[in-house]
């Protein structure tokens, strides 16, 4: 079987001289081993998710000499897919519904704060601070009856005391030049949201539904997504997904070593090509051959 890569867009935005080189490596990876490459519209967020950064994406994909395999999954279009992963793993026991907003959550994590410190994910963000996970079951259903909105959160804890070992083999390089095993800490990520009310995914919930339903055998992405994968692996074995091979990338910095943003206008695809950048000027400036 051919191994199977794929990018993985958000389509929030314009792409920059980053996702140039991660949808490149990708592409050149594919090609040397005689692979597939997918193109997979991350676009749960309707929020911030529009047509138009999709038909750029396209555009620009192949601008740099990109092809892909069509049909191209649109996430949007399988929320049943989430939702039955989901299903899966309530009847587990593992998920949750929390019911404090953003501003509640940001009041709780100050007052933790005020008395000592609070730990945070990864990329940073405090984790989840508030109770939810022990509310009594009548208050629960009173809340939920009340129509109130909510997030489905991971019960962490349960969930890796059911996955003794959720690392992985590292094919790349981590943020902090991780290779080969890498001892995977979930836990630090706290009690993710796995969905929303309205919306019965997340980024990590649909990434593993996804990559095991089109058969990725080859993640290849940015270090900044490094970390998620203990996440991922938690998320595969719990609903006996395949693991794909891992290979996380360097991020394309700007000039002055600042991570690349989505309105970094400097280092977007279309600005550089309206100055007259050719695809082979964008493979040099992010060091491809
Ligand atoms: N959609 C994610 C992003 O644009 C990438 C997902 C992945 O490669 O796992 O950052």
């Amino acid at each position: 079987m051919p191994p199977v890569f794929r990018f993985a867009p958000s389509p929030n935005g314009y792409l920059h001289l980053g996702h140039a080189f991660s949808a490149l490596l990708n592409f050149d990876l594919a090609r040397q081993s005689g692979g597939r490459l997918l193109l997979r519209i991350e676009d749960i967020d309707p929020a911030r998710c529009r047509p138009e950064f999709e038909a750029a994406i396209f555009e620009d994909l192949a601008w740099l000499g990109i092809s892909w395999e069509t049909p191209v999954r649109r996430q949007s279009e399988h929320l049943a897919d989430y939702r039955a992963a989901l299903e899966e793993l309530s009847a587990m026991g593992l998920v949750y519904p929390a019911f404090e907003s953003r501003a509640e959550i940001a009041r709780l994590v100050a007052q933790r704060e005020a008395q000592a410190s609070w730990p945070r994910d990864p990329d940073g963000a405090p984790l989840y601070p508030g109770t939810a996970k022990s509310l009594a079951p009548d208050a629960r259903a009173r809340l939920l009856q009340s129509g109130a909105p909510y997030a489905l959160r991971l019960d962490m804890a349960a969930a890796c005391a059911l996955v003794p070992d959720p690392g992985w083999i590292e094919r790349g390089e981590g943020p902090g030049g991780e290779t080969s095993a890498v001892a995977a800490r979930p836990q630090d990520w706290g009690d993710v949201i796995l969905a929303r009310k309205e919306t019965p995914t997340s980024y990590h919930l649909s990434v593993v539904v996804d990559d095991a339903l089109q058969g990725v055998t080859e993640v290849v992405r940015g270090a900044d997504l490094f970390w998620s994968t203990a996440v991922h692996r938690l998320l595969q074995q719990l609903l006996g997904l395949p693991q794909p091979a891992w290979r996380h990338h360097r991020l394309v910095s700007d000039g002055e070593g600042r991570k690349l943003s989505k309105s970094t206008g400097a280092t977007g695809l279309r600005e550089l090509r309206a100055q007259g950048a050719t695809p082979a000027d964008i493979r040099r400036r992010v060091g491809l051959p």
